[in-house]
């Protein structure tokens, strides 16, 4: 039954992407047809006045641009696979002309991926795991996704929205996609309302616009219901991040730190180095991506491998055989979450 609904899911993905990009739409066109002729009127403007409009369907412009592109990018970007390996994209291989040669080639990158997965996991003395599902290494922070059936990198969700995982490659994108998305639409809210009393009100007054009345008033109602749920869940995006979890992470956290308040011990997560550098990592803001590329809708790959984490002091001070406990508890939760019962 799970299974069926998993693939069910998996293949209605791209209606779902279609009905969001047609409500997108709907509200850009509202956007442009309507509210800002009505707020901006180029004719009655002075100089002064016509810089600013020009510079608010610049900035306009430029948000949408933002959040089309994030929400692209978050769609197209592979959430993160065990066997992906750096400037390697097995896509780019799948259309060798030999069906018999590429399958071969396919089949000496799987083994040579291993190999490296391995080697880099011990280098790093993380005990391998094996995902009971896909039959691979399994990382820390991987999850196996059962609508996606394959184990995505410091997995964070399955989003029906963008027909993919939410993972340690698209996870900038889709919240920054959220982030655009909530600051235009409060911006559509404070600026639409009186467009939208007016299309309210079909007996007194003349409408000059190309854009359907009924359509201005769902547009707007939209942008508030759509506004409020994505603002809550980005909201609840950033706090994860700037805690250095992911959502499953999260209630795994809460359990365990319950669970050592208890016996009168701290529970340390060993993802999180306080909120300014949580915040650099997840953004991953060096030197060559300074803050500012969070306003520049450019692709920016995510920090490390996805494989290997670095910890933090506090679980570095942590005896060798508390560390594992960490370890061997995590290994737990992954295969519960991801439905194996032998655990
Ligand atoms: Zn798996
Ligand atoms: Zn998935």
């Amino acid at each position: 039954m799970v299974q069926i609904v998993d693939r069910a899911i998996n293949r209605i993905g791209p209606v779902f992407i279609a009905i969001a990009l047609v409500l997108l739409a709907m509200c850009v066109f509202c956007y442009y047809l309507v509210v800002f002729p009505y707020t901006h009127r180029w004719s009655d403007a002075g100089f002064l006045g016509k810089i600013y409009i020009a510079t608010m369907l610049a900035w306009s412009a430029y948000m949408v641009y933002c959040i089309f592109f994030h929400y692209y990018m978050a769609i197209v970007t592979s959430p993160g696979n065990v066997l992906d390996r750096p400037g390697m994209d097995p896509r780019l291989r799948a259309d060798e002309s030999d069906p018999a040669i590429a399958e071969s080639h396919q089949q000496e990158d799987t083994e040579t991926s291993i190999r490296e997965v391995l080697l880099e996991l011990e280098e790093y003395s993380v005990y391998p795991k094996t995902c009971k599902k896909c039959h691979l290494p399994k990382p820390e922070r991987a999850h196996h996704c059962s609508i996606c059936n394959s184990c995505v990198l410091k997995f964070d969700h399955h989003c029906p929205w963008i027909h993919n995982c939410v993972g340690h490659n698209n996870h900038r994108y889709f919240v920054l996609f959220m982030t655009y998305l909530v600051v235009s639409a409060t911006y559509f809210a404070l600026a639409a309302w009186r467009p939208f009393i007016i299309a309210l009100d079909f007996i007194n007054t003349e409408w000059p616009y190309y854009y359907p009345r009924p359509l201005v008033a769902f547009s707007y109602i939209l942008a508030i219901c759509m506004g409020v749920a994505i603002a809550a869940l980005c909201a609840w995006h950033y706090y994860l991040l700037l805690t250095g979890q992911t959502t499953v992470e999260f209630y795994n956290n809460q359990y365990e730190k319950g669970l050592h308040k208890t016996q009168g011990e701290i529970f340390v997560n060993m993802y999180d180095f306080g909120v300014k550098e949580n915040f650099k990592i997840f953004f991953n803001i060096s030197d060559k991506n300074p803050w500012y590329s969070v306003l520049i809708p450019v692709p920016v790959p995510p920090k490390g491998s996805g494989r290997i984490f670095e910890k933090c002091q506090e679980f570095s001070l942590l005896p060798t055989n508390r560390q594992h406990q960490y370890f061997q508890v995590q290994a737990e939760y992954s295969d519960i979450e991801d439905g194996v019962k032998d655990v």
